[in-house]
């Protein structure tokens, strides 16, 4: 196969545009691309025009605008290229058609943005992120606004936090007299997943409905052995990621890396690193299609951030950097960072902004599915701290303690194999415990949730640190001394900030008490995390740097909060049916079936033993009398949720999750108690070896 033809074959890319495009429109869009320059409305129509066309060679015969509301999934209403000519059609896009549409915004989320009544909402292309052509229809990356100009989207505050940046970084910058046309984030995301046989999948009501399984004992096999972490693909999985890498490819999406993950049948794949705009856009594509390749190898790929109980959960991590358009890496410490006083002073902001900022970063995290990993005894802990590394942690810790620093260099490391390469060891090893890791030329934010948009973290972070790059252009300007002025700025920083740096095991026991100690948040669930977006200073950061008006903040925390209670809603009903109308009424056949054992033995001799058949039912007994309590106490807790979304998320964690832990700890019980002909749905081995 020849993939340098496949790439983006189904992409309206630079090439395309380049050879389909009169030169002057072509320029024209490029600048609005490359450098934001505005979208200059004249020149729609001959591109609307060049893609349509393009789309209808490759079989399309709809258009779509495609957006991403407050969900974590993207969406998309089609209309066909068909405009009546006489008795006939011929096909078209206009001008006014790729720039705005407008669906009907009353069903998305706005979080008290918008009355019901006020339905009106626009899309407005992006022409930054390309379009393409999937399942005959041309689909338009947009942005997507209300009537009143609200954001009802995530994309429309991601590009405002890459303006912001943009904006800051080139001030910053022009202070080392350094010029630039654009400074862009960039992002690499590796991305989690778990695959089951779809026949499996089918059975198991709690995994259709919740994307988790809420009942499952531990398997008598789970991850111990450490023998599935990059162990050989079995054919099905890997007939799957070859599937998906073409399929990726076609639509320009940079998949490069793939593996098997710890936990039995789960599995990773990572992307080179572009633009963060495009990498969220490709990000969304790729969930997608990881679903849908999935499907046609009899398959389903879970996204879910804890499909299940005593196994790793899946995970996202968002390598973040930031870079100019003549490629300088912004996060790049060079040999001697030490004497690199540009690579300090935007070091020391990041930590800075990391530090100040901490609870909105974590709170960008936050959802019902992600709790189960951040909190627990998995992932990154619930604490935001920052590892820089042996290197780069020596240096601050020198500059913040006042202490001299000898420089630790890389040295040329022998393995000890005579033919071996001899190469230089890595400065830095890699600490896979830190929520937030310098890892060479970049951070790399490792809290998010496998099937979050990874649009949320990136707005925090590209917000932040705009705002801490302006605050030090504000602190820096006309110094009369700068290189001086700048060593003192970076060194307060370092000092004031010092405590969000924690280079040692985050797993540990001793680290929540010492970042306690330290004043750091440890946010654990998401109904005591999402209130920090509604803190005065956290609000104020979105304003100034202009990616969120107060109404918006308080919106999209609102919605969060409402999505935390509904799907915990979800879950605690799905649990008490599964509870009622299958657990129940299987352990009590099988209990019948033990009596009926023992009547039959007693009936025929004294002498046939049945202890073991009445301590069995006694138990189960019990325990199933014992389960239907625990489901009647957590009917009534979901059936008195408060209103209030604050409330009820508060309700829902500390009350209604624990409720469901009761019932399905019976249930665990009973499940390793009951012969397996009884059981009503497919157990943890089952699910997890089903791909053979
Ligand atoms: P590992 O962390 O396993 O060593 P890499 O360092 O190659 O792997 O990168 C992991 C991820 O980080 C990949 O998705 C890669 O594209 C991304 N990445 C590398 N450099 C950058 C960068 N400058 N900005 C953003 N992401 C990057
Ligand atoms: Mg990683």
């Amino acid at each position: 196969m020849d993939v340098t033809a496949l790439f983006g074959c189904n992409v309206f890319n630079d090439e395309v545009m380049k050879n389909s495009l009169p030169a002057e429109i072509y320029r024209s869009l490029k600048r609005t691309v490359d450098e934001g320059a505005p979208l200059d409305s004249s020149i729609a129509s001959a591109v609307a025009n060049a893609m349509k066309d393009w789309a209808v060679k490759k079989g399309a015969t709809h258009y779509t605008h495609w957006f991403q509301p407050l969900t974590n999934l993207t969406a998309e209403k089609h209309d066909s290229f068909i405009e009546p000519s006489g008795d006939k059609v011929i096909m078209q896009l206009t001008g006014k058609n790729l720039i705005v549409g407008e669906p009907d915004a009353s069903s998305f989320p706005s979080g008290g943005t918008r009355a019901t009544s006020a339905a009106r909402g626009y899309t407005a292309w992006d022409p930054t992120s390309p379009a393409f052509v999937k399942e005959g229809t041309l689909y338009i990356p947009t942005i997507f606004v209300s009537h009143t100009g609200e954001t009802l989207d995530k994309k429309a505050p991601l590009l405002k936090s890459m303006t912001a940046l943009d904006t800051q970084a080139k001030r910053l910058l022009r202070l080392f007299g350094i010029e630039c046309r654009k400074v862009a984030t960039t992002v690499g995301t590796e991305q989690e997943y778990f695959l089951i046989d779809e026949k499996v999948y089918e059975r198991r009501k709690d995994l259709v409905l919740t994307g988790r399984t809420l009942f499952g004992a531990p398997p008598t096999r789970g991850q111990e052995l450490e023998d599935h972490y990059f162990g050989a693909l079995k054919t099905r999985v890997s007939d799957f990621m070859r599937d998906l890498d073409e399929t990726l490819w076609s639509y320009g999406i940079f998949a490069k890396s793939k593996h098997n993950e710890v936990a039995p049948a789960q599995h990773e794949l990572a992307p080179v690193f572009t633009t963060t705009n495009v990498a969220v856009d490709a990000n969304q594509l790729t969930m997608e299609l990881m679903k849908k390749v999935a499907k046609k190898h009899g398959l389903v790929c879970l996204l879910h951030e804890k499909p299940f109980e005593g196994v790793n959960g899946s995970g996202k991590h968002n390598n973040w950097s930031i870079s100019t358009d003549a490629g300088l890496n912004l996060l790049d410490p060079g040999e001697n960072p030490e004497s690199n006083p540009r690579f300090m002073l935007i070091l020391a902001c990041v930590i800075a902004a990391v530090d100040t900022y901490q609870g909105i970063l974590r709170a960008s995290v936050a959802s019902a599915a992600n709790d189960h990993r951040l909190g627990a005894d998995e992932a990154p802990p619930a604490i935001i701290s920052v590892y820089l590394g042996d290197q780069l942690g020596a240096i601050v810790d020198a500059i913040a303690c006042g202490r001299a620093y000898i420089p630790h260099k890389a040295v040329p490391g022998s393995i000890g194999v005579p033919s071996s390469p001899i190469f230089p060891i890595d400065t830095t090893d890699r600490n896979r415990t830190s929520p937030f890791a310098f890892t060479g030329n970049k951070f790399e934010f490792r809290m998010l949730g496998s099937q979050a948009s990874v649009a949320d973290p990136n707005i925090v972070l590209n917000t932040i640190v705009a705002q801490a790059f302006s605050e030090a252009v504000e602190a820096l300007s006309g110094a009369e001394n700068f290189g001086l002025a700048c060593r003192e700025y970076t060194e307060k920083l370092l000092k004031e900030h010092y405590r969000i740096i924690f280079n040692y095991n985050g797993y540990g026991p001793d680290w929540e008490p010492e970042a306690e100690r330290r004043g750091l948040l440890n946010l654990k669930n998401t109904a005591d995390a999402v209130p920090q977006f509604l803190k005065r200073e956290n609000i104020e950061v979105f304003v100034k740097q202009g990616v969120y008006t107060e109404k918006e903040v308080v919106a999209r925390a609102n919605i969060s909060m409402e999505t935390y209670v509904k799907t915990i809603n979800i879950e605690g009903l799905t649990a008490a049916e599964m509870a009622r109308q299958d657990i129940y009424p299987a352990v009590n056949g099988y209990i019948h079936s033990l009596c009926s054992v023992i009547a039959s033995k007693r009936a025929v001799s004294e002498k046939l033993a049945c202890n073991a058949d009445m301590v069995l039912a006694e138990k189960l007994s019990a325990m199933n009398e014992k389960m239907m309590g625990a489901v009647e106490k957590l009917e009534e807790d979901l059936a008195h949720a408060p209103m209030e979304a604050l409330v009820a998320a508060q309700h829902m964690a500390h009350t209604v999750v624990p409720d469901m832990n009761a019932v399905r700890a019976l249930a665990d019980g009973m499940e390793k108690l009951t012969a397996s002909s009884y059981w009503p749905y497919p157990t943890y081995t089952d699910l997890l070896y089903s791909v053979k």
